[in-house]
């Protein structure tokens, strides 16, 4: 049964509204069951979203951080208050595991929703000073205005938090448009903040298509950033359109993440990190451990060990607290991983394990089976492109430098883990593999404190810890004459009077 019959699928102004678009159904992926059917947002949705966070800028960039602090520290306990109710509207949604829901995404976001609350009274510049001699300097770190955000589906309450959190911190307003299959956190996130007194307007919801609602906001004028978080090829497409207005981007876009195994490395851990790294979410993350390279004398030994820890993982209804692994998002996502397991299949690769749908999970849901593959080439569309399932591939090396060269060796650069007892390798590994973030026996933790985000073709600028503070703020020097003097000695250069 649908724990949720919230048809009013838009937050605007501080309230519960219904879109102007096409009707919108919103699913249960692990059952195929609707949960909810809604009006989507259209582009006149867009409008009144915009309008309303243009409304709320003044105040709420008007108020000291500390006013600021106090209001997001009051939003982290009614979230604390609520944590089961989101953990069970997240994990039918997102097909995901009430586990998972309950340990990560939810106390994840809490503890985001904390950080962000005391940062915002933590905006960092350079001292005020008088480095010209004659003139005072400081630097202003100011708001954008109304930001425009885009989050996809996979974490749908952790993407809302970390679009939304450092902007609102910083005295911006924003506009979320999350994925239209996973909206329902995202607008009980934005209505939580109103519950603590957040003022209305600062945080609105548009649940509705990328077409029908995210190209309006993107191109809207009054919009002053768009921050996306999606794939490699929808990014692109945001940051043209936002290219025509010179509007700011923040792009976290598509990973491949390499798990490289050197053979001084502990094989259980190791093994046991890839069968985590690889499954976390279904697969359905942008660092998940996708493309394990292991040094040849462990290669047999890590295949065999992940191969029997993958028949340990149990798929299974997702509010079933012993169910490691749900549901793929939709059954439309599932055939994309199908048909590049079978393409990789067909041109040679081994499936050591899964590769197939699951005899026992609701037909109608998008169950696929942990799938282990050997044998793959390199230049093979399984290594180079992201599946986003529950797909590992294992390759074998044979150096250190090849190694490198291989974990660098896809258009992406996200993340990455380096497994060795050698403090020399795992340090060449964290200068040299080029991704936003480089494990040491470990793959996939994260922390409010640090930075995520990509190089390469995975994007630029960071999500969560202080950094995030870059993305959502202009500074702005301010430099003051520190005499009356009419003459400036600098005038000198321009024109010399007596
Ligand atoms: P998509 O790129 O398909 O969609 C992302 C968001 O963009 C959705 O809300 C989508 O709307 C919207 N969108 C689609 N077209 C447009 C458009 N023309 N203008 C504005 N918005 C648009 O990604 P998925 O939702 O499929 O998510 C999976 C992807 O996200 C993967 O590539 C994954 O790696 C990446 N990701 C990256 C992370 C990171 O931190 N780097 C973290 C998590 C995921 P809708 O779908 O509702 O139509």
């Amino acid at each position: 049964m649908s724990v949720t019959d919230q048809r009013e699928l838009q937050y605007i102004g501080g309230a519960r509204q219904s879109g102007s678009g096409a009707p919108l159904t919103i699913t249960a992926p692990a059952t195929g069951d609707e949960i909810v059917t809604g009006a989507g947002a259209n582009a006149a949705d867009v409008e009144t979203a915009v309008a309303a966070a243009q409304a709320a800028f003044p105040g709420w960039a008007g108020l000291t951080p500390g006013a600021r602090s106090d209001l997001m520290h009051e939003w982290a306990r009614v979230l604390r208050t609520r944590a089961d109710e989101f953990a069970a509207v997240e994990s039918e949604n997102a097909g995901k595991p009430i586990r998972l829901a309950t340990e990560f995404d939810v106390p994840g976001t809490i503890d985001n929703t904390a950080f962000f609350a005391g940062a915002a009274r933590h905006l960092e510049g350079k001292a005020t000073g008088e480095y010209s001699g004659d003139h005072t300097s400081s630097i202003r770190r100011e708001p954008l205005g109304v930001i425009g955000s885009i989050a996809p589906w996979n974490y749908p309450l952790q993407m809302a938090a970390w679009k939304i959190l450092p902007a609102v911190a910083a005295g911006n307003t924003v506009v979320l448009k999350p994925s239209e299959l996973t909206p329902l956190t995202s607008l009980l996130f934005a209505e939580a903040a109103t519950a603590a007194g957040i003022p209305p307007g600062v945080i609105n919801v548009l649940t509705g298509t990328g077409a029908e609602a995210g190209q309006p906001l993107v191109e809207h004028p009054a919009v002053a950033m768009i921050s996306f978080t999606g794939s490699t090829a929808v990014g692109r497409r945001v940051a043209a359109t936002a290219a025509g207005a010179v509007k700011r981007v923040h792009l976290e876009l598509g990973g491949k993440a390499p798990f490289v195994v050197f053979d001084d490395a502990d094989p259980e851990a190791a093994a046991r990190g890839a069968v985590a790294g690889a499954l976390i979410n279904a697969g359905q993350d942008c660092t998940a451990a996708t493309r394990a390279y292991v040094q040849r004398p462990l290669f047999e030994e890590f295949v065999g060990r992940v191969a029997e820890l993958m028949d340990q993982v149990r798929l299974g209804p997702v509010q079933d607290p012993d169910t490691d692994m749900g549901s793929l998002i939709s059954r439309t996502h599932r055939d994309r991983v199908i048909g590049m397991v079978e393409r990789a299949r067909e041109s040679g690769a081994k499936i050591v394990r899964g590769g197939r749908i699951p005899d026992h999970t609701p037909d109608a849901g998008a169950y696929y089976e942990p799938t282990l593959i050997t044998g793959a080439d390199q230049q093979s569309e399984i290594v180079q492109h992201e599946i986003f399932g529950p797909v590992l591939v294992v390759l074998p090396f044979d150096t250190d430098d090849e190694a490198i060269t291989l974990a660098n060796d896809t258009p992406y650069g996200l993340a990455a883990s380096a497994w060795s007892r050698s403090v020399f390798r795992t340090q060449r590994a964290a200068r040299e593999i080029r991704s936003g973030c480089v494990w040491i026996n470990d793959h996939i933790p994260i922390v409010s404190e640090m930075p995520h985000g990509g190089f390469k073709a995975s994007g630029f600028g960071k999500d969560m810890s202080t950094y995030a503070f870059e993305e959502y703020t202009n500074t702005k020097h301010v430099m003051s004459a520190i005499t009356p003097a009419p003459h400036k000695p600098w005038h000198d250069v321009i024109f010399r009077t007596n």
